[in-house]
Protein backbone atom coordinates (compact mmCIF):
# COMPACT_ATOMS: atom_id res chain seq x y z
CA UNK A 1 0.00 0.00 0.00
CA UNK A 2 1.58 3.75 -1.17
CA UNK A 3 1.29 6.99 0.45
CA UNK A 4 -0.89 8.86 -0.81
CA UNK A 5 -1.65 12.95 -0.20
CA UNK A 6 -1.33 14.45 2.75
CA UNK A 7 -4.29 15.42 4.52
CA UNK A 8 -2.94 16.55 8.36
CA UNK A 9 0.32 17.88 9.26
CA UNK A 10 0.82 18.33 12.77
CA UNK A 11 2.58 19.03 15.52
CA UNK A 12 4.50 15.44 16.09
CA UNK A 13 2.71 13.53 13.26
CA UNK A 14 1.65 13.54 9.41
CA UNK A 15 -1.31 11.96 8.13
CA UNK A 16 -1.57 10.46 4.70
CA UNK A 17 -4.17 8.87 2.25
CA UNK A 18 -3.61 5.32 1.35
CA UNK A 19 -4.88 3.13 -1.46
CA UNK A 20 -7.45 2.15 0.65
CA UNK A 21 -10.07 4.81 1.26
CA UNK A 22 -10.59 3.78 5.11
CA UNK A 23 -7.01 3.39 5.63
CA UNK A 24 -4.77 6.36 6.63
CA UNK A 25 -0.33 6.11 7.05
CA UNK A 26 0.91 8.06 9.92
CA UNK A 27 4.39 9.79 9.25
CA UNK A 28 6.00 9.75 13.44
CA UNK A 29 8.02 13.22 13.41
CA UNK A 30 11.33 14.31 14.63
CA UNK A 31 9.89 17.18 16.48
CA UNK A 32 9.17 18.24 19.91
CA UNK A 33 6.55 21.35 20.80
CA UNK A 34 5.54 22.30 24.19
CA UNK A 35 3.60 25.33 25.62
CA UNK A 36 0.91 24.24 22.82
CA UNK A 37 3.63 24.50 20.05
CA UNK A 38 4.89 28.02 21.31
CA UNK A 39 8.48 25.81 21.93
CA UNK A 40 9.14 23.79 18.65
CA UNK A 41 12.79 21.69 18.79
CA UNK A 42 13.68 18.55 16.21
CA UNK A 43 15.05 15.96 17.25
CA UNK A 44 16.41 13.45 15.18
CA UNK A 45 15.18 10.05 16.76
CA UNK A 46 12.32 10.85 18.29
CA UNK A 47 9.74 9.90 15.28
CA UNK A 48 11.34 6.48 15.37
CA UNK A 49 11.09 5.73 19.08
CA UNK A 50 7.50 7.25 19.34
CA UNK A 51 6.21 4.80 16.43
CA UNK A 52 7.70 2.35 18.06
CA UNK A 53 6.89 2.71 21.22
CA UNK A 54 3.02 3.53 20.39
CA UNK A 55 2.81 0.13 18.10
CA UNK A 56 4.23 -2.03 21.16
CA UNK A 57 1.44 -0.34 23.19
CA UNK A 58 -1.36 -1.03 20.70
CA UNK A 59 -0.52 -4.01 19.65
CA UNK A 60 -0.03 -5.11 23.29
CA UNK A 61 -4.24 -3.51 23.62
CA UNK A 62 -5.51 -4.88 20.96
CA UNK A 63 -4.24 -8.77 22.21
CA UNK A 64 -5.88 -7.67 25.82
CA UNK A 65 -9.20 -7.20 24.05
CA UNK A 66 -8.76 -3.24 23.66
CA UNK A 67 -9.81 -2.40 20.17
CA UNK A 68 -7.68 0.53 18.71
CA UNK A 69 -7.00 2.18 15.25
CA UNK A 70 -3.55 0.09 15.03
CA UNK A 71 -3.39 -1.85 12.12
CA UNK A 72 0.58 -1.82 11.09
CA UNK A 73 3.96 -0.43 11.28
CA UNK A 74 5.32 0.00 7.59
CA UNK A 75 9.00 1.63 8.00
CA UNK A 76 10.83 2.76 11.26
CA UNK A 77 8.84 5.84 11.42
CA UNK A 78 5.60 5.10 10.08
CA UNK A 79 2.28 2.83 11.08
CA UNK A 80 -1.24 2.22 8.95
CA UNK A 81 -4.17 3.26 11.09
CA UNK A 82 -7.89 2.89 10.68
CA UNK A 83 -9.51 6.52 9.60
CA UNK A 84 -11.86 7.68 11.85
CA UNK A 85 -13.74 10.97 12.31
CA UNK A 86 -11.99 12.03 15.38
CA UNK A 87 -13.87 13.53 18.12
CA UNK A 88 -12.44 16.80 19.08
CA UNK A 89 -11.74 15.75 23.04
CA UNK A 90 -8.18 15.33 24.45
CA UNK A 91 -9.65 12.57 27.23
CA UNK A 92 -6.93 12.93 29.93
CA UNK A 93 -6.87 10.68 33.12
CA UNK A 94 -4.70 11.05 36.37
CA UNK A 95 -3.27 8.00 38.67
CA UNK A 96 -1.21 10.94 40.47
CA UNK A 97 -1.79 14.91 40.91
CA UNK A 98 0.63 16.55 38.56
CA UNK A 99 1.28 19.34 35.77
CA UNK A 100 -1.64 21.23 35.35
CA UNK A 101 -3.93 19.49 37.53
CA UNK A 102 -1.43 20.77 40.59
CA UNK A 103 -1.08 24.64 39.02
CA UNK A 104 -4.79 24.61 38.52
CA UNK A 105 -6.15 23.61 42.16
CA UNK A 106 -3.20 24.46 44.54
CA UNK A 107 -2.93 20.37 44.89
CA UNK A 108 -0.39 18.39 46.59
CA UNK A 109 1.75 17.16 43.70
CA UNK A 110 1.93 13.20 44.24
CA UNK A 111 -1.37 13.14 45.85
CA UNK A 112 -3.12 9.50 44.74
CA UNK A 113 -6.49 10.32 42.78
CA UNK A 114 -8.86 7.88 41.86
CA UNK A 115 -8.80 7.64 38.99
CA UNK A 116 -9.76 11.16 37.59
CA UNK A 117 -10.74 11.69 33.98
CA UNK A 118 -10.98 15.21 32.66
CA UNK A 119 -12.05 16.22 29.19
CA UNK A 120 -10.31 19.35 27.21
CA UNK A 121 -11.63 21.05 23.76
CA UNK A 122 -9.34 20.17 21.21
CA UNK A 123 -8.79 23.68 19.91
CA UNK A 124 -5.44 25.28 19.42
CA UNK A 125 -7.15 28.48 18.89
CA UNK A 126 -8.72 28.72 21.92
CA UNK A 127 -6.04 26.74 23.75
CA UNK A 128 -7.45 23.60 24.70
CA UNK A 129 -10.24 24.85 26.88
CA UNK A 130 -11.51 21.73 30.01
CA UNK A 131 -14.70 21.11 29.87
CA UNK A 132 -17.36 19.04 31.46
CA UNK A 133 -20.06 16.65 30.32
CA UNK A 134 -22.01 18.92 29.98
CA UNK A 135 -19.96 21.15 27.58
CA UNK A 136 -19.28 18.14 25.80
CA UNK A 137 -23.30 17.61 24.84
CA UNK A 138 -24.20 20.74 24.58
CA UNK A 139 -21.50 22.13 22.07
CA UNK A 140 -22.69 18.50 20.19
CA UNK A 141 -18.83 17.21 20.78
CA UNK A 142 -20.15 13.77 21.06
CA UNK A 143 -23.22 12.42 22.74
CA UNK A 144 -24.41 11.76 26.13
CA UNK A 145 -23.69 7.75 25.25
CA UNK A 146 -20.70 8.52 23.68
CA UNK A 147 -19.64 10.62 26.61
CA UNK A 148 -20.14 7.24 29.08
CA UNK A 149 -18.54 4.94 26.66
CA UNK A 150 -15.31 7.00 26.35
CA UNK A 151 -15.32 7.21 30.33
CA UNK A 152 -15.76 3.84 30.54
CA UNK A 153 -13.00 2.80 28.06
CA UNK A 154 -10.52 4.88 29.60
CA UNK A 155 -10.51 3.72 32.87
CA UNK A 156 -10.18 0.40 31.66
CA UNK A 157 -7.65 1.31 29.06
CA UNK A 158 -5.83 2.24 32.43
CA UNK A 159 -6.40 -0.62 34.11
CA UNK A 160 -4.70 -2.04 31.36
CA UNK A 161 -2.02 0.12 31.32
CA UNK A 162 -1.19 0.41 34.62
CA UNK A 163 0.17 -3.28 35.23
CA UNK A 164 2.05 -2.54 31.69
CA UNK A 165 4.13 -0.22 32.77
CA UNK A 166 4.01 -1.31 36.52
CA UNK A 167 5.64 -4.47 34.94
CA UNK A 168 8.87 -2.28 33.50
CA UNK A 169 9.58 -0.36 36.96
CA UNK A 170 6.91 2.89 35.76
CA UNK A 171 4.45 4.49 37.39
CA UNK A 172 1.38 5.25 34.64
CA UNK A 173 0.89 8.63 36.46
CA UNK A 174 -1.07 10.61 34.03
CA UNK A 175 -2.03 10.13 30.03
CA UNK A 176 -4.09 11.74 27.45
CA UNK A 177 -6.02 9.82 24.55
CA UNK A 178 -8.17 10.30 22.08
CA UNK A 179 -10.77 8.86 20.09
CA UNK A 180 -12.96 8.56 17.01
CA UNK A 181 -15.50 7.09 15.52
CA UNK A 182 -15.61 4.54 12.60
CA UNK A 183 -17.93 4.79 9.78
CA UNK A 184 -20.42 2.41 11.68
CA UNK A 185 -20.36 4.18 14.55
CA UNK A 186 -18.03 2.15 16.33
CA UNK A 187 -16.02 4.28 19.09
CA UNK A 188 -12.27 3.27 18.61
CA UNK A 189 -8.82 4.55 20.59
CA UNK A 190 -6.90 6.92 18.37
CA UNK A 191 -3.79 8.78 17.98
CA UNK A 192 -1.18 7.44 19.94
CA UNK A 193 0.47 6.59 23.59
CA UNK A 194 4.26 7.62 24.28
CA UNK A 195 5.98 9.20 26.35
CA UNK A 196 4.79 12.65 24.84
CA UNK A 197 1.36 11.69 25.92
CA UNK A 198 1.68 9.80 29.26
CA UNK A 199 3.62 11.12 32.32
CA UNK A 200 5.85 7.79 33.77
CA UNK A 201 7.90 8.43 36.65
CA UNK A 202 10.55 5.64 37.73
CA UNK A 203 9.79 3.55 40.78
CA UNK A 204 12.85 3.33 42.20
CA UNK A 205 14.34 6.37 41.07
CA UNK A 206 10.93 9.05 40.77
CA UNK A 207 12.55 10.15 38.15
CA UNK A 208 10.31 11.25 34.82
CA UNK A 209 10.77 9.19 31.80
CA UNK A 210 8.75 11.09 29.56
CA UNK A 211 8.21 14.42 27.57
CA UNK A 212 8.57 16.48 31.60
CA UNK A 213 12.28 16.24 30.56
CA UNK A 214 11.73 18.15 27.46
CA UNK A 215 8.64 20.52 29.04
CA UNK A 216 11.07 21.29 32.38
CA UNK A 217 14.53 21.74 30.71
CA UNK A 218 15.77 18.64 33.04
CA UNK A 219 17.13 15.84 30.61
CA UNK A 220 17.57 14.38 27.40
CA UNK A 221 14.26 13.43 26.02
CA UNK A 222 15.73 11.19 23.01
CA UNK A 223 17.90 9.09 25.92
CA UNK A 224 14.66 8.60 28.25
CA UNK A 225 12.21 7.50 25.50
CA UNK A 226 14.93 5.03 24.68
CA UNK A 227 15.19 3.83 27.59
CA UNK A 228 11.12 4.08 27.46
CA UNK A 229 11.20 1.08 24.68
CA UNK A 230 13.98 -0.33 25.74
CA UNK A 231 12.05 -1.94 28.83
CA UNK A 232 8.95 -2.32 26.83
CA UNK A 233 10.74 -4.40 24.07
CA UNK A 234 11.79 -6.59 26.88
CA UNK A 235 8.13 -6.32 28.43
CA UNK A 236 6.66 -7.16 25.42
CA UNK A 237 9.04 -9.22 23.05
CA UNK A 238 7.28 -12.38 21.31
P1 LIG B 1 -1.81 17.81 16.81
O1 LIG B 1 -3.01 17.79 15.91
O2 LIG B 1 -2.22 18.01 18.24
O3 LIG B 1 -0.73 18.73 16.36
P2 LIG B 1 -0.46 15.36 15.89
O4 LIG B 1 0.73 15.99 15.27
O5 LIG B 1 -0.26 14.18 16.74
O6 LIG B 1 -1.27 16.34 16.85
O7 LIG B 1 -1.47 15.06 14.73
C1 LIG B 1 -2.09 13.88 14.51
C2 LIG B 1 -3.54 14.14 14.18
O8 LIG B 1 -4.11 12.92 13.73
C3 LIG B 1 -4.36 14.56 15.41
O9 LIG B 1 -5.16 15.68 15.07
C4 LIG B 1 -5.23 13.35 15.71
O10 LIG B 1 -6.47 13.73 16.25
C5 LIG B 1 -5.38 12.72 14.34
N1 LIG B 1 -5.60 11.26 14.32
C6 LIG B 1 -5.03 10.34 15.12
N2 LIG B 1 -5.45 9.09 14.82
C7 LIG B 1 -6.31 9.23 13.78
C8 LIG B 1 -7.10 8.31 13.02
N3 LIG B 1 -7.07 6.99 13.27
N4 LIG B 1 -7.90 8.80 12.04
C9 LIG B 1 -7.94 10.14 11.78
N5 LIG B 1 -7.23 11.06 12.45
C10 LIG B 1 -6.41 10.61 13.45
N1 LIG C 1 -1.14 15.89 27.46
C1 LIG C 1 -0.99 15.65 26.11
N2 LIG C 1 -1.28 16.66 25.23
C2 LIG C 1 -1.71 17.87 25.62
C3 LIG C 1 -1.88 18.11 27.01
C4 LIG C 1 -1.58 17.10 27.90
O1 LIG C 1 -0.60 14.56 25.71
O2 LIG C 1 -1.97 18.74 24.77
C5 LIG C 1 -0.84 14.81 28.42
C6 LIG C 1 0.40 15.10 29.24
O3 LIG C 1 1.54 14.52 28.63
C7 LIG C 1 0.10 14.41 30.55
C8 LIG C 1 -1.44 14.50 30.68
O4 LIG C 1 -1.91 14.74 29.35
O5 LIG C 1 0.44 13.05 30.47
C9 LIG C 1 -1.90 15.61 31.59
O6 LIG C 1 -1.27 16.80 31.21
P1 LIG C 1 -1.48 18.18 32.01
O7 LIG C 1 -2.91 18.60 31.91
O8 LIG C 1 -0.91 18.08 33.37
O9 LIG C 1 -0.74 19.16 31.08
P2 LIG C 1 0.58 19.98 31.05
O10 LIG C 1 1.21 19.97 32.41
O11 LIG C 1 1.35 19.27 29.99
O12 LIG C 1 0.08 21.32 30.62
Amino acid sequence: MSKGQLVYSGKAKELYTTSEPGVLQVVYLDQATALNGLRKDQMSGKGQLNNQITSLIFKYLSEQGIANHFIKEVSPTEQLVTKVAMIPLEVVLRNVATGSFVKKFNAVEGTVLNPLIEFYYKNDALDDPMMNDAHVTVLKIATAEQVAQIKAQTLELNQTLMPLFEKIGLTLVDFKVEYGVTPSGELLLADEITPDTCRLWDRETGKSLDKDVYRKETGDLIGVYQEVLARLKQALAQ
